[in-house]
């Protein structure tokens, strides 16, 4: 890893003085925690001369349940989010998710804005500069193959953030700031499915909260399978959230993590309404899962490892929220 390039460091105290500073430079780039870009820029995967640090901004930093809306602003680091009260009654997923992201110390500093909007990740990607010259680097950034699916013309590096699947599965929405003022969209949203374009925020904008209305009340949780279990990004992740009534299931949510170029929430759940759940639901639907994961080899694990291994958190998953 190189020494960190050059930048000057913007300190704005409100949003409205972070879209400022980020519209008199178009190569700024935002930092949090900067557990992820400031590794990024020593590899030389991001050229940033001007850096907009947001954690100045107190208005990112709230967490507030109002009634059953939860907003969490999205300044709040992993560390407090894992171990808020609230949301660990009523979003348990959330919580979880939050507490298994990278190690304690990355997560004192890392923020819930860093993981949702966190880039792309590829095995020919997150490499040191000489290695991937080197490999004549990649599509995603200053080549023109991809090492993955040479004859392809798209980037498949994988989305990773923890977070994602664990709000998708309670219905979240993010409130983004821009020069044309705020707008709010379904977090599914905020996701092109391009590991290059990753994001569908318009130049200049920032992620300013995630808010959750309507969606608690069901019975959830979050696991990964990662190489190292004290720290490393999601080889496979996977949120469910449930809600039972005497042994049927009333609704059945699954969201996706690692394995796409972006997270997604499962489709088709709703058949399993009505069902009784037992071990052979349970099967059915860590095979349903397992069809619409789709990693491909971004990582040293086989995408068959993987697509198997998130089934199998899928059906354990389901069974431990039964009997909660
Ligand atoms: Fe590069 Fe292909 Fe990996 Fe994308 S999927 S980062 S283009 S090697």
């Amino acid at each position: 890893m190189e020494a960190l390039p050059e930048f000057e460091l913007h300190r704005p105290a409100t949003i409205a003085e972070a879209l400022a500073a980020l519209a008199g430079d178009k190569a700024a780039r935002l930092v949090a925690g900067g557990t992820d870009l400031i590794v990024n820029m020593r590899r030389g995967l991001v050229e940033a001369p001007h850096l907009v640090d947001l954690g100045g901004i107190a208005e990112l930093r709230k967490i507030a349940l109002n009634g059953a809306t939860l907003t969490i602003g999205t300044g709040v680091t992993l560390d407090r989010l894992a171990n808020d009260a609230a949301v660990a009654q009523g979003f348990p997923a959330i919580a979880q998710a939050a507490a298994a992201v990278a190690g304690s110390t990355h997560r004192h500093v890392a923020t819930v804005g860093g993981n949702l909007c966190l880039d792309t990740r590829c095995l020919f990607y997150n490499q040191s500069e000489w290695w991937r010259q080197s490999n004549q680097y990649c599509l995603k950034y200053r080549g023109d193959i991809c090492h993955v699916a040479p004859r392809g013309t798209q980037c498949f590096a994988v989305f990773s953030g923890d977070l994602a699947p664990a709000l998708l599965v309670h219905d979240a929405a993010v409130t983004i700031a821009g020069p044309a003022g705020m707008r709010e969209i379904p977090l599914a949203d905020l996701y092109r499915g391009d590991g290059i374009d990753y994001l569908t925020l318009a130049p200049k904008e920032i992620v300013t909260a995630v808010t959750i209305a309507g969606g608690g009340g069901l019975a959830s949780a979050y696991r990964k399978a990662r190489i190292r279990g004290a720290i490393d990004f999601p080889l496979a992740g996977i949120a469910v959230a449930l809600q039972i009534d005497d042994g049927v299931v009333r609704a059945l949510r699954a969201a996706l993590t690692a394995c796409d170029t972006k997270p997604f929430l499962v489709t088709g759940l709703e058949d399993f309404t009505g069902e009784t759940l037992n071990e052979d639901t349970a099967r059915a639907f860590g095979e349903a899962v397992q069809r619409q994961a789709r990693p491909m080899q971004t990582t040293t694990a086989t995408p068959w490892y993987r697509r198997r291994v998130v089934a199998r958190m899928a059906r354990r998953l389901l069974l431990d929220l039964a009997v909660r």
